[in-house]
Formats: structure tokens, C-alpha cells, sequence
């Protein structure tokens, strides 16, 4: 159903004449399903448009969005500002919140009508449950947690879906050639979303939702949030901390910090690792790829694998006692000293600032 192949450098796979594949030209088109919660869309929505901007170009066709949902006309409206010429729509009451069979069944009416080349998806919980129901009904290849989405041109029109592979040692390129839709989910915070453009131009095309309460078996009887954990992917300032905290204790500083700003705490593998702060927290190739307006990089040395994870951040701030540590590389502002009389400094003058 799918192939994997090795990923070298700059060495994309080479285009497949189009006799090696089946006659594909009734699928054009590239969609993006419009993730949300309660009418508020995740922001991996909004990247995924501009990301799939980019394939829709290259192959000269249109950029789809599919939302679906309860009062959610105006999402429809904001798919088309931040890229998509169409935009289908289901608004209906049964479809308020997430159940995996009604969205499905919406979402494959959509594909079987309008028949998308390539279908996109976050990485969240939802995207990938999503993602999941449909190419096992379609059926077609899915190819999961994507950290970079390119297409090869007419004929082959082949999306080129990269992941990390072989625990995270190599990247891995999988293509999708014997059947229709190309389906992928991508992680959060890894492309950038389009400017909103309130003036662009799109059609709405509204669906009916032909399904009953009756015919639904999962039943939503409440959500109950869970305030103790944090949402590093959507946080506009994340405060991360690494090794050189030197304990679990330190973190209590960073998150003074971090409440100051408004923000959350981030963490490097090796402090994950040694326990002092949980996973949901780690930031880097087998953490969370984020992309906040200001990130705050303290004790951590820079290594490829937490580069990779934070490097889109809109401003980067390390704070190192090594001159020569690697994230000063990456940092638009780089602090050399100790971590311990600088971070207080800072929570301080932030604190006095404030008022
Ligand atoms: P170190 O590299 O030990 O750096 C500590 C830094 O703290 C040093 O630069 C030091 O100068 C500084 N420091 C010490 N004391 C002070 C002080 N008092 N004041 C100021 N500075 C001080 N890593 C990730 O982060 N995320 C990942 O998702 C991830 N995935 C990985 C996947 C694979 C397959 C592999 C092989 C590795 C992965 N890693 C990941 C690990 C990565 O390679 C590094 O080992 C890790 O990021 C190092 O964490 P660190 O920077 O906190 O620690």
C-alpha cells in the first residue's frame, strides 16, 4: 500500500513515468481537514493550509478545506483568509464534538464527491483518530506524524510525505502510488500558516449531514478538562529549560517565569529524561515540534535533535554559561552567564514592568 524508502540530503526520489501507476486524473485537488474545539480551530489547521498552498501550486490545483462541526460557518470563513478557494462545510447539531464515526462518514462523503489527490490532517489526537477511520474505509495509504510534506510535478503528482524513522536516526520518505487519496498527518508547530487575509476570495459549498442521533453509538456526556496538563503546541511563549538546571527544583523558577509571560515550560530530552520534568513538556525531534512568538532556551546546549523542534520560534532567547554552546547559533538573543542570577533578573524586571 505505501513505500518507504531511504531520505538522502537534497535527493528526493526520482518522478515515476506515469504508465508505473494507475490512472489517477479523476483526483485533483488537495484538502485539509479544519480541526477545531468548540469553533475554535487549532492552529496546526491553519499551518497545514499554508503547507498545502504550496502542493496545490506546484500541481496547479485547488486548496480544499473540509469543516465540520456545530455553528461553524465562520470557520468556513476563516479557511478561505488563511488560503483555501473551496471550503466544504457540514453544520449540523449531531456533529458539536469529535465522535470518529459521524466525522468520518462526513469526511469520506466528501472525498468520494469531490475526490482530493491528497488529503491532510494535524497530528493531534483527533487528526490522527480521524485520519485513521478513513483510509482504513477508503481504503488507502496513510502516512502518520509527517514533519515534511512536498509533491513531484505532473505526471506523477506523487506526494512526498517525510518522518523520522528507525527510532528518529534517519528520515524516511513514503509514497503512496497504487491508490487515491494520498493521505498524511502532519505535526503541529513544523509549517507556517499563510497571513490572515480577511479580503480573499472563496466558495462555501454547505453538505448535508445525512445521520441520526439514533445511528451514532458513542455518546458525548461532558468534557472535563484536564487543568493540569499543558498545551505546549498552541503556547506563544514557552520557557524551556535542560540539563544544566541541574535537578527537577529549578523548573519552579522557570515557571515563575513562565506565568509572568503568560507561557508555559519547556524541556530538553536530557531533562525528561532524568525525570525532573515530564514528557509533555519536551520540545525536539521526539517531543513536540512548537513554534511560539518567544521562545526562552536556558541550560540547554543546542543539539540537533531540540533544534529541530523549536527553530521556527518567532524570537529565541538563550541563556548559556558556554560561550560556545550551539543555540547561540540558533538564538536571536543570546545571554552568557549563569542560569540561576539570570533567570530571576529576569522574572524580576519582567514583574516590576508589569507593575
Ligand atoms: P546538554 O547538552 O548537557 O546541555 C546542557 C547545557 O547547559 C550546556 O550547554 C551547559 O553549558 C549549560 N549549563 C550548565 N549549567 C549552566 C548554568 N548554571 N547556567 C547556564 N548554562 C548552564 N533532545 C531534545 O531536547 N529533544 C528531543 O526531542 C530529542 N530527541 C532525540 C532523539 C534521538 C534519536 C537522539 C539520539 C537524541 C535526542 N535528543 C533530544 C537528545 C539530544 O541529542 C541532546 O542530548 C539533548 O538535547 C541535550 O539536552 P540539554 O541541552 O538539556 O543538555
Amino acid at each position: 500500500m505505501a513505500e518507504e524508502a531511504n531520505k538522502q540530503p537534497e535527493q528526493k526520489p526520482a518522478a515515476q513515468p506515469a504508465d508505473d501507476m494507475p490512472d489517477w486524473s479523476a483526483y485533483r485537488g488537495v484538502l485539509v481537514y479544519i480541526e477545531h474545539r468548540d469553533g475554535v480551530a487549532k492552529s496546526v489547521s491553519w499551518q497545514l493550509l499554508g503547507q498545502g498552498k504550496k502542493l496545490a501550486d506546484k500541481l496547479e490545483v485547488d486548496l480544499m478545506a473540509l469543516v465540520i462541526g456545530d455553528n461553524v460557518k465562520h470557520l468556513a470563513e476563516e479557511a478561505i483568509a488563511y488560503g483555501a478557494n473551496r471550503v466544504f462545510l457540514f453544520d449540523a447539531k449531531e456533529l458539536k464534538s469529535y465522535r470518529t464515526r459521524p466525522y468520518s462518514r462526513a469526511s469520506m462523503k466528501v472525498i468520494h464527491e469531490i475526490k482530493p489527490e491528497i488529503v491532510l490532517f494535524g497530528a493531534t489526537a483527533t487528526g490522527r483518530d480521524l485520519a485513521g477511520a478513513i483510509a482504513t474505509h477508503l481504503p488507502t495509504g496513510l502516512t502518520a506524524d509527517t514533519t515534511e510534506l512536498d509533491v513531484e510535478p505532473h505526471p506523477s503528482r506523487l506526494l512526498l510525505a517525510s518522518r523520522p524513522a528507525f527510532s528518529e536516526k534517519m528520515m524516511a520518505t513514503i509514497l503512496c502510488k497504487q491508490y487515491r487519496p494520498q493521505m498524511a498527518t502532519a505535526r503541529a508547530g513544523v509549517f507556517e500558516a499563510l497571513p490572515r487575509d480577511p479580503n480573499r476570495q472563496g466558495e462555501i459549498v454547505q453538505f448535508e449531514f445525512a445521520m441520526n442521533e439514533s445511528e451514532i453509538a458513542a455518546k458525548v456526556l461532558d468534557f472535563i478538562q484536564d487543568q493540569s496538563k499543558i498545551n505546549i503546541e498552541e503556547a506563544e511563549i514557552i520557557v524551556a529549560g535542560g540539563r544544566g538546571l541541574g535537578g527537577p527544583e529549578p523548573f519552579k523558577m522557570l515557571k515563575e517565569l513562565a506565568d509572568e509571560l503568560g507561557g508555559v515550560v519547556g524541556a530538553s530530552r536530557a531533562a525528561v529524561d532524568a525525570g525532573w520534568i515530564k514528557h509533555e513538556h519536551q520540545v525536539g525531534q521526539t517531543g513536540y515540534t512548537v513554534r511560539p512568538k518567544l521562545y526562552f532556551a536556558i541550560g540547554i546546549s543546542g543539539a540537533v535533535q531540540h533544534l529541530v523542534g523549536m527553530q521556527n520560534s518567532g524570537i529565541i532567547v538563550a541563556i548559556n554559561r558556554d560561550p560556545d554552546a550551539p543555540i547561540f547559533k540558533a538564538a536571536h538573543y543570546g545571554i552568557v552567564g549563569d542560569l540561576f542570577q539570570i533567570v530571576p533578573a529576569i522574572t524580576e524586571e519582567v514583574r516590576k514592568r508589569r507593575g
